[in-house]
């Protein structure tokens, strides 16, 4: 991941303030922090009634047996209050929750179902389908609405449960969509009947309320809305009966993990691979491959410092290498599986860039690359040693069969007594590689390429998310993930193309330092080399 920081001039993160590696958006930089609730998780398992009410009858009808049923019931709450069964200086208000519904103390429910029966209510009031949803959460507060139902020897189905409930999510579970912002409204209805709501305040809202949702302008109907919802997320959350919301909503998301299946979509069969066009793209690779080795063949090392020579030479036939089996093998033409062959090729392109780039004031650079690279072998070594000293059975034996290798390694060109260790990010310290790219003019590049591979390659969560899980699409179940069972997308021509492009523009860079030019005649120098003139021990690819 990039080491260094972004440069300020050209940062695509504007209006975005920066606190150390962090990029804060301005939201999340008030001076009151704004918690984000989402309708559908906190609130909608109490409004089941309201919404289901309102599915069956939309607001623009007007009250009908919504508006009695919230009428009676307040007007119990008012009875339970003078009785004092309710505690409160004030008679609680009654919006038509179902929490609201539980607190109807056990007379005034007798009373309230007995008024419903009086008016033949009953039936709209509490809807089949909704006592079907109701049922099957043993704990849901508001039951009793649904005994007399129960009692008259309903089978409660799970599916139509399943069916109502889904729709009620679908159509209003942002706060945002009309369901539940007519939800909302009757929630806000509710305060300003019982004058909890002073006028004053929102003289504008005050005065469209009452013509809501018909008889309003559509600028009215803005203004309505949108301060309905800004008020009911305070008002809403502020209540002191919001734990036992918060309770049931928390009771009713984790009881839907064992009523309702996860639903996903179904996996789609992979592409076929063209293989056709592998062939074709091996062709070329076995190609790159023969030139590569015809120029280091007939390249000076220099047998006074090879550092130069050695290192070059080892990057590009990295890069192709890395390159051809990537081209070879469609299995890895996928972001999950080819991705960390495209990070490293891409990060083999920068540094042979940079360093050619600097060469000239930084002769040392090879040899500074070496270092680096000798230092962490020697890391590992005296790691690899300390372990050991740890170490019995099995891990042992392998630890002390590995330990004279190490050795070799390091001793292999100074003794270990003159290696320096290095625990920088790079070979140069105090030098990201985002910080090399930029100055071969691959920060671009840098960001498209070698984020998405670098993601890819340590699997934080926008890989996850992005390669290896699915939502659950049930919409019950709020969008938790499922393992993917699709297999990563093989037959992506993009990945083998990029690795070939690399790998293309590795030995590029490598004929131009050692300045050697491949026979002309052909594009790009490819296919110059005729396969008789190919070094000994042709690399065909393994395949
Ligand atoms: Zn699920």
């Amino acid at each position: 991941m990039a080491q260094g920081t972004e440069p300020k001039k050209r940062s695509p993160f504007k209006g975005h303030v920066q606190r150390g590696r962090r990029h804060i958006p301005p939201m999340r930089d008030l001076p009151v922090q704004i918690t984000l609730r989402e309708f559908r998780k906190v609130a909608l398992p109490d409004f089941l009634w309201l919404l289901t009410m309102l599915h069956a009858r939309p607001l623009s009808a007007g009250p009908g047996a919504t508006g009695r049923a919230l009428d009676l019931a307040q007007d119990a709450m008012k009875r339970a209050h003078a009785r004092g069964a309710v505690a409160g200086d004030l008679a609680p208000v009654f919006h038509g929750l179902l929490t609201d519904w539980e607190r109807v103390p056990k007379q005034e429910r007798a009373e309230v179902l007995a008024e419903f029966r009086r008016l033949g209510l009953y039936d709209d009031v509490v809807p089949e389908t909704f006592a079907h949803a109701l049922a099957v959460y043993p704990d849901a507060p508001g039951r009793w609405l649904i005994e007399p139902r129960l009692q008259d020897g309903l089978v409660v189905s799970l599916e139509e449960a399943e069916k109502l409930l889904w729709e009620l999510v679908r159509l209003g579970g942002s706060s945002h969509q009309p369901l539940a912002t007519h939800a909302i409204y009757l929630w806000i209805i509710a305060l300003v009947k019982m004058t909890r709501i002073e006028h004053g305040g929102e003289p504008v809202f005050i005065d469209i309320l009452p013509r809501y949702p018909n008889n309003v302008t559509d600028a009215e109907r803005g203004v309505a809305e949108s301060t309905l919802r800004a008020m009911f997320l305070p008002a809403f959350h502020n209540r002191p009966e919001a734990v036992e919301t918060l309770e049931w909503c928390r009771r009713f998301w984790r009881a839907n993990r064992a009523l309702f299946e996860c639903y996903r979509k179904e996996p789609e069969p992979p592409d076929p691979t063209d293989l056709e066009k592998v062939e074709i793209a091996v062709d070329r690779c076995v190609q790159l491959q023969r030139e590569f080795l015809v120029a280091a063949r007939d390249t000076d090392p220099d047998l006074w410092d090879s550092d130069r020579y050695d290192v070059l030479t080892g990057m590009t036939w990295r890069a192709i290498r890395m390159a051809s089996h990537l081209i070879g093998h469609p299995a890895q033409w996928s972001e999950e599986h080819g991705y960390p062959a495209i990070r490293g090729l891409f990060e083999t392109i920068v540094q042979m860039r940079w360093m050619l780039a600097v060469e000239e004031t930084r002769p040392d650079v090879w040899h500074e690359f070496k270092d680096y690279g000798r230092g962490r072998t020697k890391a590992l070594k005296l790691h690899t040693k300390e372990a050991l000293q740890k170490a019995t059975g099995k891990p042992k034996e392998i630890l002390e069969g590995l330990l004279p290798k190490l050795e070799e390694e390091v001793n292999r060109d100074i003794s270990e007594d003159f290696q320096d260790i290095s625990t920088a990010s790079t070979f140069i310290d105090d030098k990201s590689l985002f910080a090399m790219a930029e100055e071969v003019g691959m920060g671009d590049l840098y960001h498209s390429t070698m984020g998405p591979a670098s993601s890819a390659t340590h699997g934080d969560w926008s890989a996850l998310d992005d390669l290896f899980l699915d939502r659950c699409l049930h919409p019950l179940h709020g969008r938790h993930a499922i393992p993917r069972l699709e297999l990563a997308a093989e037959s992506d021509e993009r990945l083998p193309f990029l690795g070939e492009t690399f790998a293309r523009w590795a030995l590029d860079a490598y004929f131009k330092a050692i300045e050697y030019h491949p026979p002309a005649g052909s594009e790009n120098g490819a296919k110059s080399v005729p396969e008789e003139e190919a070094p000994a021990g042709d690399p065909r690819l393994d395949r």
